[in-house]
Parts: structure tokens; C-alpha cells; sequence
């Protein structure tokens, strides 16, 4: 699928470290999910790469960090322009290293863009402030200053997005960057960077570092004890994100962590069904169940429950499953065998303990598995306290809105809630009562450039996206003016 790209040049198998496309002795093999085809090999670099580009980083910084805000704004813009411009090679290059349908990854260079021009029009707004003094012989003011060298790690379900979100934002705020994107996507993250050089980015000011699933360990290591890096921004699982804090405590880093959801997906008696129906195949199947959003439990009330898991499932069976390239897929493959594995266990363990297959429930060729619907799901079965990742949504029933609230909030997971009701005063009250960081009302899609994207209890810390996305990269300084 790669040989079809319309511009060869955003095919890059080697590190960016200090403007320059770098090497190292190993490589390791990039594959197409759909296929097992291998795509690339790509540079495995480990502790000595990671050093090089924080070193890269830090040289960077002061340069980067004088620029004008509207020097970077035009830069983020330039490049913004160019992420739009490549959007189909980049969809191309989604589709090929990730699975998800091509429709899916179009979207996902739109989303991911706009992050980019988001914050190339935040850079500008980076405001101080002039506090009330209390001498009339003292000024008291407020800058905000970029943090530094700032690390961020990336996850493979958005190969594009996850790393516009942190980059963009960091390089508004005149930090410097070193990026390690996933093992299993690094051919998006090159591309991307290669159009961040291409738009003026300067050397040094962002560098890319590869790695394979080993090679991630230590260079991750590395960050988190490098006194350079002043802040590690990571999205990915709640297990790593839990080693990266504890690593990072020695040097009292600064960290962003949007880790992993349990999303519950309500529908009350009052709901709109048929916009239920629609907003939990979104809100489930969007990359065959591949992101931290999707909903993983789906709670529908006693007198909707029958006529919900009828429509839901009948949707659900005739979803089109196959590889992305093909213009009609609407769920492409899943990451990797283990994802499968993951899949399948779930789905085990639900049967085994009561639950009832209504559609799917069965690997197809691959790594593809059928879009599944379990009715009759239970708060023990493993469905129901860890996030599935994948195309398996388990229904459970309720009674009462209290009810709903305790077993949505019954979780350490605080990401993502969404619930369907037509009852305004039930709308405010279950949107308050649920213990998460985003809410779904009537809606099941809800992620867009300008809104904070982020997560309560162990689903991480901090946002991103929003007003707010730009703060992570900024230090407060107090200055304190006498003599005057
Ligand atoms: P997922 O389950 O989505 O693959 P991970 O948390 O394993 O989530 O991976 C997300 C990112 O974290 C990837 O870039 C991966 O290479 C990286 N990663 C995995 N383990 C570590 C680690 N021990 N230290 C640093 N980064 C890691």
C-alpha cells in the first residue's frame, strides 16, 4: 500500500535527531495488521539515541525559546498546512501500519491537524499578568515561560493525533521536543516530522526517536531519569503510565498522562433509542473498540433493555468488517495477536459466567474478529472491570438512575462517560454525579481540538487539547519589582 504514496519523501525508516535522518545498527520490522505484510524496517534506537536527541533538545532550546510567539505561530500554521495537503498519504500511511478503515484515518489527519492549528493560534495567547501590588513601591507580576526539553511517548490507536496533540502545544509554548511514537506505528510519526521540517521547525527543536517494544523500555528510562527533561507528556496504558511516574519521581518531572478509560454508556428508559443505537456503534466500534474513549460497558435501563439489544445487534451484525484499503470496511483488524487474545478472553469469561452471545463473538481470518454484542453482562465478569480494547460490547441491566450512577462510577478508570436521556433535569444530574472527565449526553462522539481531553482517578492527569492544553508546557514565574 505504501508504493502508492503520492509523495516517496514522507517515507522515513530512520530517526530525526538535530535536523538529521539518523541510523543505528538494528532495525525492526513495522507490519501491516491486515496483512502481516512487513511495510518497513525501521532504526532501533535505545539509550544512546534518546540521549543524543535530549542533548539535541536542550542545545535547541534557548533559539526556540526566543522566537517570537508569532514566528511560531507561522511555523505551526505552515505546518498545519502541510499535514491538510498530505492528508491522503498520511490516511495511507495510518491505514497501512495501524488497520483502521481509511475513511477512519482521513478523519483522523483532520483531527490531528487541527490540534497543529489550534495551538499555532494559542502560541499567541500565552499571556502574563500584572497583579494588585501591595507597596506602592513594588510592581508584582506573573510570566509564563516554556518548561523546557519536553519527552513525549505515544500510543499506536492514533498514530497522528496522540502526537500533534503534545507536540504542538509544547512547541507554542517555546519548549523543545523528544518524541519516541509506538513501536507498531513509527512510519506516521516520521512522516509527520518530516512535514514539521519541511514547514521550518528548526534543528533540534523536535526529534523523533524509534524504537522497538525493548528499545521503548530504555529509551523511556532514559527520559524519565535525564535532568534535562522537565516534563514527559505519555498516553498509552495505565500500567505504563503508573512505571513512568514512579521513574520520574527521582528528578521531579512535571507529567501529562491520559491513560486507560472504562467507559460506561447509559441508556435510560427516556432515551431516544434509535440515537442510542447509533451513538453506541460509534461510540463502541470506532477503530475496531481501539481507543480509550470507546465505550466498554453499555448500562440500558429495564424498559428499554429488550427493544435497545435488538436494534443494537441487528446494527451491530451488519457492520462490514475487512481491510481498510477496502472502500466499504467500516472495522479493520486489531493491533496484534494479543489484542485478540484479549478480545477472546473476555468474551470467554462472559460466557462462561451467564452472559448471552447475540452477534459475533468469534475470530474471523487473522487478526480480525467479529463485531460482538453479550447481553445479560454482570459487574464480575472481566468485561466489566477492564477495558476490553476491542470490538466486544457486553450489555448490562439496570433499574433505577441511582443505580446506573454507582455501577458507571464503580471503576478506578475516570476517563470517558457518555448516557442517552431526554429528561433535562436527569441530563444535569447524571452529567454531575459521574466520576470522569469527559461526558457524552445524547452523544456518543465527542472529541475536537478546542475542548480538554483528559481524565479523573487513574485515568491520568492534566488535558489536552483546549486552553488548557497549552498550560502543561508553561511554568508560572512570580516576580516580585521593588525600588520603583
Ligand atoms: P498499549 O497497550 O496501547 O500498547 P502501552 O502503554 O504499552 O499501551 O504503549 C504506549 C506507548 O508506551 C508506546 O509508545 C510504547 O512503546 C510505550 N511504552 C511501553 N512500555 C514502556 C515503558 N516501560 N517505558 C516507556 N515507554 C513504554
Amino acid at each position: 500500500p505504501l508504493a502508492l504514496l503520492v509523495d516517496a519523501g514522507l517515507l522515513k525508516t530512520q530517526s530525526l535527531i538535530d535536523g538529521h535522518w539518523v541510523d543505528a545498527p538494528g532495525r525492526f520490522a513495522v507490519r501491516d495488521p491486515a496483512t502481516g505484510r512487513e511495510l518497513a524496517q525501521v532504526a532501533n534506537l535505545g539509550a544512546a539515541g534518546a540521549e543524543a536527541a535530549v542533548q539535541a533538545a536542550h542545545r535547541a532550546g534557548p533559539a526556540w525559546r526566543d522566537t517570537t510567539a508569532k514566528q511560531r505561530h507561522a511555523i505551526l500554521l505552515r505546518w498545519y498546512q502541510l499535514l491538510t495537503e498530505h492528508r491522503e498519504d498520511l490516511a495511507r500511511l495510518i491505514t497501512a501500519e495501524q488497520g483502521k478503515p481509511l475513511a477512519e484515518a482521513r478523519g483522523e489527519v483532520t483531527y490531528g491537524a487541527s490540534f497543529v492549528e489550534w495551538f499555532a493560534e494559542q502560541a499567541k495567547r500565552v499571556n502574563g499578568e500584572v497583579l494588585p501590588s501591595f507597596d506602592n513601591a513594588r510592581r508584582l507580576m506573573v510570566l509564563r515561560q516554556p518548561i523546557g526539553v519536553c519527552a513525549a511517548i505515544t500510543p499506536w490507536n492514533f498514530p497522528l493525533a496522540m502526537i500533534t496533540r503534545k507536540v504542538a502545544p509544547a512547541l507554542a509554548a517555546g519548549c523543545t521536543v523528544v518524541l519516541k511514537p509506538a513501536e507498531q506505528t513509527p512510519l506516521t510519526a516520521l512522516a509527520v516530522a518530516e512535514l514539521a521540517r519541511r514547514a521550518g521547525v528548526p534543528d533540534g527543536v523536535l526529534n523523533l526517536v524509534t524504537a522497538d517494544g525493548a528499545g521503548s523500555i530504555d529509551v523511556g528510562k532514559h527520559f524519565c531519569a535525564s535532568e534535562l527533561v522537565r516534563h514527559i507528556s505519555f498516553t498509552g496504558s495505565t500500567e505504563v503510565g503508573r512505571l513512568l511516574m514512579a521513574q520520574s519521581a527521582p528528578t521531579i518531572k512535571k507529567l501529562a498522562l491520559e491513560l486507560g478509560g472504562n467507559a460506561p454508556f447509559i441508556v435510560f428508559d427516556d432515551a431516544d433509542l434509535d440515537a442510542a443505537v447509533e451513538g453506541a456503534i460509534a461510540s463502541k466500534f470506532r477503530n475496531a473498540g481501539q481507543t480509550c474513549v470507546c465505550a466498554n460497558r453499555l448500562y440500558v435501563q429495564d424498559g428499554v433493555y429488550d427493544r435497545f439489544l435488538e436494534k443494537f445487534a441487528a446494527r451491530v451484525a451488519a457492520l462490514k468488517v475487512g481491510n481498510g484499503f477496502e472502500p466499504d470496511s467500516v472495522q479493520g483488524p486489531l493491533i496484534d495477536p494479543a489484542a485478540l487474545d484479549k478480545v477472546e478472553k473476555h468474551v470467554d469469561d462472559a460466557l462462561a459466567l451467564g452472559a448471552r452471545l447475540l452477534t459475533g463473538g468469534r475470530r474471523l481470518h487473522g487478526q480480525f474478529y467479529a463485531p460482538t454484542v453479550l447481553a445479560d453482562a454482570t459487574a464480575h465478569m472481566l468485561c466489566a472491570r477492564e477495558e476490553t480494547f476491542g470490538p466486544l460490547a457486553p450489555v448490562f441491566r439496570f433499574h433505577t438512575e441511582q443505580e446506573a450512577i454507582d455501577l458507571a462510577n464503580g471503576t478506578e478508570f475516570g476517563l470517558a462517560a457518555y448516557f442517552y436521556s431526554t429528561g433535562l433535569g436527569r441530563c444535569f444530574r447524571v452529567a454531575e454525579a459521574l466520576q470522569c472527565g469527559m461526558v457524552g449526553v445524547n452523544a456518543g462522539i465527542i472529541a475536537t481540538e478546542h475542548v480538554p481531553f483528559g481524565g479523573v482517578k487513574q485515568s491520568g492527569l492534566g488535558r489536552e487539547g483546549s486552553a488548557l492544553g497549552i498550560e502543561e508546557y508553561v511554568e508560572v514565574k512570580y516576580v516580585c519589582m521593588s525600588g520603583i
